[in-house]
């Protein structure tokens, strides 16, 4: 599933802070500039952009303007919204667009309410307005965390770049080099690899999955190509 950063990170606040207070939202540490995507297909229904990100260590207060983005989605048949905020000025999207999971958004940053660079993602029921966009931590209000909206990812626009001339193994143990379409036979064998993964079968090496094959041979200790080529074939075990 596609976190708004194409790699795991640490949730640094849950649902309470550590003094108690309520937070309802994750903190994920990420440094700023760092490419973010959507979770999940969705219409951007606010914004703000143009807030120069704060310096180290300086928190600006608790009503400090931040850029965000509320993502208009649907979850269980519902609306429902996710909210980035203390993006880094100059937002991938516009209000209206529709994007998809694992689109480029924005990059993350230091703006507004924040003492270091971090995302905050919240998820609530319905397309608020803007002024709204905190509805979520109102009482009685339903709330469920964020990743229980993260959907498959497919691929989309993102910040993998996508390998050319990728090799890719066979099962006999030899490969090829291909700098063109796919052949079927390689979509087939794609195929099996994502399937390995768990993820959206397309049958082509698109950005996310050449990311969780470079995750994988992280996981092997082998080279992080996000190719696979007869190391990584065999470590698949396919
Ligand atoms: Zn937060």
């Amino acid at each position: 599933m596609p976190w708004p950063h194409p790699t795991k990170r640490t949730i640094n606040a849950g649902w309470t802070y550590r003094s108690g207070a309520p937070h309802k939202a994750w903190d994920l540490a990420i440094d700023t500039g760092d490419l973010l995507q959507a979770v999940t297909d969705g219409t951007v229904l606010a914004l703000n952009d143009g807030v120069r990100n704060n310096r180290a260590g300086y928190n600006p207060g608790r009503n400090a303007p931040s850029n965000w983005i509320v993502l208009g989605i649907k979850y269980q048949g519902r609306k429902a919204y996710v909210l980035y905020q203390h993006l880094s000025p100059g937002l991938k999207v516009k209000v209206g667009q529709k994007v998809l999971a694992g689109q480029v958004i924005a990059k993350s940053g230091n703006t507004g309410n924040s003492t270091g660079p971090h995302l905050h993602l919240a998820t609530g029921w319905g397309w608020p307005t803007a002024a709204d966009r905190y509805r979520y931590l109102r009482s009685g209000n339903t709330i469920f965390p964020p990743s229980k909206v993260f959907t498959p990812a497919r691929p989309a626009p993102s910040p993998f770049p996508l390998p050319r001339g990728h090799v890719f193994g066979k099962s006999d143990g030899s490969s090829k080099v291909h700098s063109g379409a796919d052949s079927a036979a390689d979509a087939a064998n794609v195929r099996r690899i994502q399937g390995r993964l768990g993820i959206a079968k397309t049958g082509k090496i698109g950005a996310y999955t050449a990311y969780r094959i470079k995750r994988l041979q992280k996981k092997l200790g082998i080279a992080e190509t996000g190719q696979v080529g007869p190391a990584t074939w065999k470590a698949f075990r396919l």
